[in-house]
């Protein structure tokens, strides 16, 4: 079996308690606004950890793309200003090599970079032996096992002091987020490796400030380890992802209003109702399951039956019979429409590959 991964948590490598929070500028844009933000950003005494982007990976060219290795000292003189560790966005060995130089006390990988394989060797590579933190963000495409790999990568060289930054997947179809948030990915990460701690970036995730307290939440109460939110001296006036950003007074009023809550309690009386309510849904997935098991054994029927009598598998009218009728009663039961189109959808190719099992003698797993 594939050994694991080796991880410290982030609460003992941060030295604090969950929630972490980092926050800091999109980017480093002048000595004078990193270290302004950054007193900011400490006086809410609500923030653990400084960020800002030096070397900005820029989708279109011609936009800002980070002051370069100067910013590692307007980063370092806010760190001193403020005694908040800092860290920032590496893409490359050079970069790494200026950072542990420069004294920079945390790495993050960016979206662009994990999804490339090479990119995150180098970086390894250039981390052996040596103990700093690094975070990784998922890939801007929805591929669980890059960013897997890209934490492998670094793990195998010797960095145990890991997070994973939950920042959104790009899409084509642009809806209300900039970044898609495709929880089931992080939950997923999380399921593949508990022991990892899982970091949400809203600012990314949504392109939008007036999202970010929402997002932030929906984080928290799926258990996430903390947040890593973009805030800005003048947002406005930002060189970069403008529109998202908050001023640290904003980002104080955000974090204060969270709502944090424990995966377990210790009361009795919480105990009891939620064993009874957890049996009860254990005895319907039960008859659900035996449901569904009788549900197949019939359509295995009805796939010999039509084999017989040389019908066709999939028969349209039926189909549309099937959505209208059960989502019309689902929705006068209460359930919404997208649930049950998609449950449907899911029993409908699952009987057809039954019947197709049935039919020609093969597995179709397709
Ligand atoms: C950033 O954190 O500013 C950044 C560039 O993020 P991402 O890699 O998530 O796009
Ligand atoms: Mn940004």
């Amino acid at each position: 079996m594939k050994k694991g991964l080796e991880l410290q948590s982030i609460t003992k490598w941060m030295n604090t308690t969950k929630p972490v929070i980092i926050s800091g500028p999109c980017s480093a844009e002048t000595e004078e606004q990193t270290i302004a933000t950054a007193k900011q950003i400490a006086a809410t005494g609500k923030v653990h950890a400084l960020r800002a982007g030096i070397w900005k990976p820029r989708t279109r060219p011609g936009q800002y793309e980070g002051a370069g290795d100067i910013g590692l000292q307007w980063l370092m003189a806010a760190k001193k200003e403020t005694g908040l560790p800092v860290t920032t966005e590496v893409a490359n060995a050079a970069h790494v090599e200026a950072c542990l130089k420069a004294g920079v006390d945390i790495l993050w990988v960016g979206a662009r970079t994990t999804v490339n394989p090479f990119s995150v060797q180098e970086i390894a590579d250039s981390l052996k032996g040596v103990d700093i933190p690094v975070m990784v963000k998922n890939p801007v495409n929805p591929d669980i096992e890059l960013w897997i790999g890209a934490l492998e990568r670094l793990n195998k060289a010797g960095i145990t002091k890991m997070a994973a930054i939950h920042r959104g997947f790009s899409s084509f179809e642009k809806g209300p987020f900039r970044n898609q948030p495709m929880w089931d990915i992080a939950i997923e990460l999380k399921t593949r490796i508990p022991d990892l701690d899982i970091l949400c970036d809203p600012s990314h995730i949504s392109g939008n400030r007036d999202l970010i307290a929402f997002i932030s939440q929906k984080a928290l109460d799926l258990d996430m380890a903390g947040l890593m939110i973009e805030s800005h001296i003048n947002p406005d006036a930002a060189w970069s992802d403008a529109k998202q950003q908050v001023t640290p007074a904003v980002l104080g009023k955000i974090i204060s209003e969270l709502v944090v809550r424990t995966v377990s309690s210790e009361n009795k009386s919480f105990k009891d109702t939620l064993s009874i309510l957890r049996e009860q849904i254990d005895h319907i997935d039960d008859e659900i399951m035996q449901k569904f098991a009788q549900r197949m054994k019939i359509s295995e029927k009805i796939g010999q039956y039509k084999k017989e009598n040389n019908v066709t598998i999939l028969q349209v009218t039926r189909w549309e019979e099937i959505i209208k009728t059960r989502v019309a009663l689902c929705k006068a039961m209460g359930l919404s429409e997208e649930f049950t189109t998609d449950l449907l959808k899911l029993i409908h190719h699952e009987s057809i590959q039954v019947q197709t099992k049935v039919m020609n003698h093969v597995e179709a797993r397709v």
